[in-house]
């Protein structure tokens, strides 16, 4: 089958981690018979600076009429001075916002070559596991495009007071909540719905509506927490959790800081989904944005040091989310899985607080090679 991709290549280290991953997935059609065609596209700054503008009208329309987006990363500190709605950041939230891409989903698990790298003692790292046996796998499903970040704010006359507003309907939390169930549907099927509900009001809509949501789904078991407890649980347990469901300013916390859990923000892929429903859905499938969490990394940008595993693994997600194409999907993280135990090592992996890790620091490009060839033989 065909399939076309969107690539913001973006600023940085964008384009460095984002060919790698471009190499996986021809490599994916080329054993598995499908055909990635890609869309080149130009956000962020290398926008900017050819066209004056962070997201230029062409680039959202072409991405609009792809299968999916895959995005490295954008910003740097040569657009720093530039005014908020010029600054590069500008091209995540209206490509975002433009494709619809409301549930963000940000997986973070603890790969055992990796242990060294986690800054948690075995005693946490147990206590939370199914198996008795040191991990965890979680998936933080953030709400993206409403709360906080999105409401009513300002600053008084005096300019002694200011306020952001917290304000989310029915319908937005519903419609993350039953992403966050698809998602645990085809994981170890818990879902826990993660607010403040003994202080705010949205956080009690938001409970609400969870607990009429979660009688759709009762082969899912449903939890709920505080979020002070959430993020405290997160490093006393992380293996209790399946799926977290929050939103947009509780998931950018937690999110974070289950990043630090996995060893690396190099390793952390994301995809953003839209709605099956939406004008942009592909064959009944949501539209997807997928992306590593991290940002363009100027301090390492253009030294092929850069970690390209969470770009990789993001287009993993893309042939999960975007294109069902599971086997596809597994077999790129099987590959990633395959070169850690071969003892492949970025810089960032190579061990926490002086932990080495083992084997041999590789940079970007012969990390891309070492996936490559382990999809190729795999
Ligand atoms: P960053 O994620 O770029 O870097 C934080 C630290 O992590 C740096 O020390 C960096 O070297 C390291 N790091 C990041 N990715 C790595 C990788 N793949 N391999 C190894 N090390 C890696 O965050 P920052 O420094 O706060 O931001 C830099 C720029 O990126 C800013 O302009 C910011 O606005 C932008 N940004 C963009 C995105 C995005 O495009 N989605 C996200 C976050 C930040």
């Amino acid at each position: 089958m065909n399939y076309s991709v969107a690539i913001v290549g973006g600023d940085g280290i964008g384009p460095e981690v984002m060919a790698p991953a471009q190499d996986v997935l021809d490599a994916v059609g080329d054993k598995y018979g499908h055909v990635f065609n890609y869309v080149e596209l130009e956000a962020g700054g290398r926008a900017i600076d050819s066209g004056g503008e962070p997201l230029p009208a062409e680039t959202l329309e072409a991405a609009g009429r792809c299968d999916a987006l895959l995005l490295g990363a954008v910003g740097g500190p040569k657009w720093d001075g530039l005014p908020g709605h010029l600054r590069p950041e500008r091209a995540l939230l209206g490509l975002r916002a433009g494709i619809g891409v409301f549930a963000n989903l940000r997986p973070a698990a603890l790969l055992p070559q990796l242990r060294a790298a986690c800054p948690l003692k075995d005693e946490a790292l147990v206590a939370g596991s199914d198996d008795g046996r040191p991990g965890f796998d979680l998936l933080i499903v953030r709400e993206l495009t409403g709360g906080i970040y999105f409401g009513e704010r300002g600053r008084s006359a005096d300019g002694y007071s200011a306020w952001d507003t917290e304000t989310y309907s029915v319908a937005e939390i519903e419609r993350v909540l039953r992403t966050g169930y698809d998602a645990a549907a085809a994981r170890r099927k818990k879902l826990c719905v993660v607010d403040k509900a003994n202080v705010l009001e949205s956080s009690r809509l938001w409970r609400e509506t969870a607990r009429a949501v979660a009688k759709d789904y009762p082969d899912i078991e449903t939890s709920y927490l505080y979020v002070d407890n959430a993020a405290m649980q997160l490093i006393r347990a992380p293996g209790r959790f399946d799926v977290i469901v929050t939103s947009n300013l509780f998931g950018d916390i937690l999110s974070d800081e289950a990043s630090v859990l996995t060893g690396s923000i190099g390793m952390l892929a994301s995809a953003s989904l839209g709605s099956p429903s939406d004008p942009l859905a592909k064959n009944g499938r949501p539209m997807g944005m997928y992306e590593p969490i991290h940002g363009s990394a100027p301090d390492i940008a253009g030294q092929d040091i850069a970690n390209p595993l969470a770009s990789v693994l993001s287009a993993a997600m893309m042939l999960r989310y975007s294109f069902a194409l599971e086997k596809e999907a597994a077999a790129v993280e099987a590959a990633v899985n395959a070169v850690l135990d071969q003892g492949f090592r970025t810089r960032d992996i190579a061990g926490f607080g002086g932990a080495g890790t083992g084997g041999r620091i590789v940079g970007t490009r012969a990390m891309g090679e070492a996936v490559l060839k382990a999809v190729e033989e795999g």
